[in-house]
């Protein structure tokens, strides 16, 4: 009896122990620029919840975390960790007077950092990023690929920074650029941009030259006509109602608002969600036909 009683304390023990053994998980903290955060890389237990604050060095700013143990990128700070896996969490720090936003956030996005920014002579691999973003949304706008792809440089277009002379052709795909802003855009790529709504300064570190790109490839790819909402990569001249002027202001690939979440804008891009499908204009065309696209998913 006692020997029973023996072997049977031994067996529970060695289960105990060695469920203690996998009962701890892994989290991995690493940190892009200047900044500390309230823990560190190590075991902690199975079950934990942890608070994880990010701080920033003077003269850096937060930027927000991602890491492919997180569900999306966020600015949210603290944010909460449940250890039921091991974590590996990224904290961005970016300088406030100088900012460099190279491998984080939207620069560390496997389709966006894959882009040849010198689209007078590689424009293929800018309208292959859109093909690829188009189909991480579930839309296949791959015929493009076989088309005239055409990227120019002007002088100037009145009122404009860019336009898509291509709207309308099914063959072609065509965008102008305003040579000034293109240079000095290209120049800033990895600089972000930031703008100011009721006072307060917003930060992205989205370059403006991919929200003009985006939205002539909304007008020549995906058909769609201008827009007016709040953060609406489509948002343009005519897209609102006299006297209204939609807010526009920098994206973030961290952002949990959706105006300024540059993840949530090209997901409703793609999808068609609140935006508007172009039409009349194709009219002015003769001998071809606007793909059908927008229409299909509005
Ligand atoms: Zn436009």
């Amino acid at each position: 009896m006692r020997k029973v009683f023996l072997l049977t304390l031994i067996v529970l023990l060695s289960i105990s122990s060695c469920k203690k053994k996998d009962s701890s998980y892994s989290l991995t903290i690493s940190i892009n620029n200047n900044g500390t955060v309230n823990y560190e890389s190590g075991k902690y237990p199975e079950g934990e919840t942890i608070s994880l604050e990010a701080t920033p060095e003077s003269g850096y700013r937060f930027i927000g975390w991602d890491g492919e143990d997180l569900e999306s990128p966020t600015d949210e700070n603290p944010i909460t960790i449940f250890m039921d896996s091991n974590k590996s969490i990224i904290a961005n720090f970016v300088n406030i007077d100088n900012p460099d936003y190279s491998d984080m956030g939207f620069w560390a996005d496997e389709i966006y950092s894959s882009i040849d920014w010198d689209l007078e002579n590689n424009f293929s691999s800018i309208v292959e990023a859109f093909v690829k973003d188009g189909e991480r949304h579930g839309v296949d706008v791959s015929h493009v690929l076989e088309n005239d792809l055409k990227f120019e440089l002007v002088e100037e277009i009145p009122g404009a920074k860019a336009n898509a002379p291509g709207t309308c052709w099914k063959n072609r795909v065509s965008i102008n650029y305003v040579s000034s802003t293109y240079l000095a855009e290209i120049e800033s790529l990895k600089k972000g941009a930031y703008g100011y709504s009721n006072g307060i300064r917003y930060d992205g570190d989205v370059p403006s030259i991919f929200k003009t790109m985006w939205h002539e490839f909304g007008h020549d790819i995906l058909n769609l006509g201008h827009t007016c909402g709040d953060g609406f990569i489509m948002n343009g001249s005519g897209g609102c109602e006299p006297g209204i002027v939609a807010s526009g202001g920098p994206h973030s690939w961290f952002s949990n608002d959706n105006k300024r979440s540059i993840r949530y804008q090209v997901k409703i891009l793609f999808e068609g969600v609140g935006q508007i499908c172009y039409q009349n204009g194709c009219e002015n065309y003769s001998g071809d036909n606007a793909d059908d696209y927008c229409n299909a998913q509005n």
